[in-house]
């Protein structure tokens, strides 16, 4: 058996993955998460579950007493409209929160830390495949609170015997192939979630946020990422900081931009049947194009990914929904 690790938001999407990897790499995992958004069912048998807050200390100091070789930390909101809304609900849930947690782990002597950072810490990138180098000016709440965990992590980091990989996810998508778990949040704001709405109907339509965008089909172009390589990059993170890796910054992405309408044609190839998507004006925030230079990752780690093909992603999408919906 190897280390202890605790998973923060472990019943969430990206979380649970995660945790499955992990147990399955012979780690005891402990899962905290306060099921605000996250599924109990998605939490793998193996795991040890607290039902909690990562805002209470007292708890954490608790959780953390008992020798904890690394935090996961991805318990947070994620939703960037609703940030735009409630920005301050947003700096407690998620920059707030995070503070707190990393004075635990600093009190408690927890060496290695990784954090769901977003590609929403670049804003409008100037230059596409975007590096880590580049300027990071978020233009969200939402992009706003995670750069700013990641200052305290470089800070904390120069100060303290704490040494962090922080990932800056791109567009996450696709679910287990063995359909054990999937995306389950409520009011999920997401394309492939959306999409594959429609084709279980349980909406009509699906609206193209703006078709005039400067890119070669004019919809809006993303990197799209499946959840079980994303999970890998975390276990590789592990190992690395293990291995006693220094602090990094990566990006999360497969380099390779896929646009709305190439999305909407992937998913209509693997079902078979048309999806009714309609040209509608911008969405607020979005930009025309965001996609990874992702070559650090793979060279840092080995990671090697292993579900690259878009139509992998939304099938695996598909799949869930329709066993979640029960049209299995
Ligand atoms: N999008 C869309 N219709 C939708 C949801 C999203 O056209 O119902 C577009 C959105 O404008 C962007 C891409 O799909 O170009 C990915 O958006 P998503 O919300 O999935 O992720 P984001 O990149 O905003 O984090």
């Amino acid at each position: 058996m190897r280390g202890r690790i605790l998973v923060t938001g472990g019943a969430g999407y990206i979380g649970s993955h995660t945790t499955q990897q992990l147990l399955d790499a012979g780690y005891a995992v402990v899962v905290l998460d306060n099921l605000s958004n996250g599924v109990r069912g998605m939490i793998p048998g193996e795991a040890t579950f607290i039902q909690g807050d990562v805002g209470d200390r007292a708890l954490l100091a608790d959780v953390l007493a008992d020798g904890v070789e690394a935090v996961l930390h991805f318990a947070g909101s994620i939703v960037v409209p609703e940030s735009v809304a409630q920005p301050l609900a947003y700096y407690r849930n998620n920059t707030l929160n995070t503070h707190g947690l990393l004075e635990a782990c600093v009190e408690a002597g927890v060496p290695h830390f990784i954090f769901s950072s977003t590609a929403a810490v670049y804003g409008d990138a100037r230059q596409v495949p975007v590096r880590e180098d580049a300027a990071t000016v978020p233009i969200s709440p939402y992009g706003a609170s995670k750069l700013m965990t990641e200052w305290m992590l470089r800070d904390a980091a120069a100060a303290h015997e704490l040494r962090y990989v922080a990932l800056r996810y791109f567009n996450v998508a696709g679910a287990d192939p063995l359909g054990r778990r999937g995306q389950s949040s409520k009011n999920a704001t997401h394309l492939i979630k959306l999409a594959v709405e429609v084709l279980t109907g349980q909406r009509d339509h699906l609206d193209i946020f703006g078709d005039d965008y400067p890119t070669p089909d004019g919809t809006g172009v993303r990197d799209y990422i499946h959840v079980v390589d994303l999970a890998d990059a975390h276990v590789r993170a592990l190992d690395y900081l293990r291995a006693g890796g220094d602090s990094q910054v990566l990006n999360c992405g497969y380099g390779k931009g896929s646009s709305v309408r190439q999305v909407i044609a992937a998913l209509e190839r693997v079902s078979n049947r048309k999806i009714d998507a309609r040209a509608a004006p911008r969405r607020a925030g979005d930009v025309a194009e965001l996609v990874a230079e992702a070559s650090r990752i793979r060279r840092l780690f080995g990671w090697q990914p292993r579900h690259e093909d878009l139509e992998m992603i939304v099938r695996t999408a598909l799949d869930w929904e329709r066993k979640r919906l029960g049209q299995g």
